[in-house]
C-alpha cells in the first residue's frame, strides 16, 4: 500500500519520535506575528473618559495631504467638535495647513469657522529648494502665511531625511541658507514645531534584537539604517543647533524632540535651550514604559512640556488612553492598538497631579503658541 507523505504527517510522525502531543505541536508551530498574549494580572481599571481640565491637543493632523487619496482627514467636523467635547479638549492644533490654496482651504474648514476650537499651522514649501533664490522665497512663504491666519509653523522630518536642494543634497535643519527662515518665523511670532528624526531603533539592523522588529518589517520604508542619510544623533544635534542660533523663535521639538529613549538627553536640551519646548505626541509607548523617568521628567520641566497625540484619523480611544496614562495610577496597560504597533510592551500610569496637569494639558501650549491665546 502506497501511503501519501504530507508535510504535516511528517512533522507529527516526527513530533511523537520526539514524544510531543499533537496539541503542543500546533503551539509550536504558531508564528511569533501572531502572539497576542492577555495579561493575567488583576487589578484597577480607571476609565478616563475626559481630560483633567480642558486640554489643548498641540500635534495633531486634520488636513489633506497625508490622507490617502487627498481626502480631509476628518471628514465630519461637527462629529469631531462633538467627539471633542465629550473628551474635554477645547482645541486642535492642525499641523496640515500647507501653504497657499490649501492653508486657504484649512483655514477656512477649521479656524474661521470655528474660532477657538482650532488652530492651523502652516508649512514651508521646500519645493523652492530647487531654485537658487531660496533663501528668499521661503520667508515670503510664511508672511503669506501668517497674513492669512496660520498660528504656527510644522516642519516634518523630511527636513534632514529626504528633502534636497538644487544640486540634489540633502538639506539639514541647521542648513544657515536656512537662517531668514527661521529669523522670520521670530517676526511674525510663529512658533516651529518641528519633527526631527525618528525613534532610535529605526536606525539599527532589522533584526531579532530590534525592539520595533514587527513594525518595521511591517514598514519597511520607515527605516533608515539602510538609506545614506544622517544617523539618528546627527539628525537631533542639528536640530538643537538651529535652536541654540535662534534665540528669538520659539521651538517646539514634536515627540519630546524625539529624545523619548533618553529623557536626560531632552532635560539637557531645554536646560540649555530657553526658547525650547517639547511635545509628547505620538510617545505614549515610550514615555508610559518608564513611568517613574517620565512623570520626573514633566515634574522638572513643568513649563516646558506640551500634550498633543499625534492621533489621525481622529481616535477617541487613543485620547482616553494618553487621560489614563498621565492621570491614573494603573498598571501594565495597552498603550494602543492590539497588539502593540509600536513595541511589545505595556505602560503604567503617571498619576500627575493636578497642577501639573493643568501646565502640561492647556498652560504651557497656551503660554507658547501666541494663537491659542485668543
Ligand atoms: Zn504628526
Amino acid at each position: 500500500m502506497i501511503r501519501r507523505v504530507t508535510p504535516a504527517r511528517v512533522v507529527h510522525a516526527v513530533g511523537r519520535r520526539l514524544g510531543l502531543a499533537r496539541n503542543e505541536l500546533k503551539v509550536r508551530r504558531q508564528p511569533l506575528h501572531s502572539y497576542a498574549p492577555r495579561s493575567a494580572l488583576t487589578g484597577p481599571e480607571t476609565a478616563v473618559g475626559r481630560a483633567r481640565v480642558p486640554a489643548v491637543d498641540v500635534h495633531n493632523h486634520l488636513g489633506l495631504w497625508l490622507n490617502q487619496g487627498h481626502a480631509w482627514m476628518a471628514p465630519d467636523v461637527g462629529a469631531l467638535l462633538a467627539s471633542m467635547d465629550e473628551l474635554g479638549v477645547a482645541t486642535i492644533v492642525n499641523l496640515d495647513g500647507r501653504w497657499d490654496a490649501e492653508l486657504e482651504a484649512n483655514l477656512d474648514r477649521y479656524d474661521r469657522t470655528h474660532p477657538g476650537r482650532f488652530l492651523t499651522f502652516c508649512h514651508l514649501d521646500w519645493s523652492l529648494l530647487t531654485d537658487r533664490r531660496f533663501p528668499e522665497l521661503l520667508p515670503a512663504v510664511l508672511h503669506r502665511a501668517k497674513a492669512a491666519g496660520a498660528g504656527g509653523i510644522k516642519v516634518w522630518k523630511d527636513l534632514g531625511l529626504d528633502v534636497r536642494d538644487h544640486d540634489g543634497l540633502l538639506v539639514q535643519p541647521d542648513d544657515p541658507r536656512l537662517y531668514d527662515v527661521w529669523e522670520t518665523a521670530a517676526d511674525l511670532d510663529l512658533p516651529v514645531l518641528m519633527h526631527t528624526a525618528d525613534p532610535v531603533a529605526f536606525w539599527q539592523p532589522v533584526d531579532r534584537t530590534n525592539e520595533r522588529f514587527e513594525e518595521l518589517t511591517r514598514h519597511p520604508d520607515w527605516h533608515h539604517g539602510s538609506r545614506d542619510v544622517p544617523g539618528h544623533d546627527e539628525l537631533v544635534t542639528a536640530f538643537e543647533r538651529v535652536v541654540a542660533a535662534h534665540p528669538r523663535t520659539t521651538f517646539i521639538g514634536a515627540h519630546v524632540a524625539s529624545s523619548a529613549e533618553d529623557l536626560d538627553r531632552a532635560s539637557r536640551m531645554l536646560d540649555r535651550l530657553p526658547n525650547l519646548t517639547v511635545d509628547l505626541s505620538a510617545r505614549e509607548a515610550e514615555l508610559g514604559r518608564q513611568p517613574r523617568r517620565a512623570a520626573a521628567f514633566l515634574a522638572r520641566h513643568a513649563d516646558r512640556v506640551l500634550w498633543g497625540t499625534d492621533s489621525f484619523p481622529f481616535r477617541p480611544e487613543q485620547y482616553r488612553t494618553w487621560f489614563r496614562l498621565l492621570e491614573s495610577d494603573d498598571e501594565y496597560f495597552p498603550y494602543g492598538a492590539d497588539p502593540p504597533q509600536q513595541g511589545r510592551w505595556s505602560v503604567y500610569g503617571m498619576g500627575l497631579d493636578g497642577a501639573l496637569l493643568q501646565a502640561v494639558y492647556a498652560d504651557n501650549a497656551r503660554r507658547v503658541v501666541p494663537g491659542l491665546r485668543v
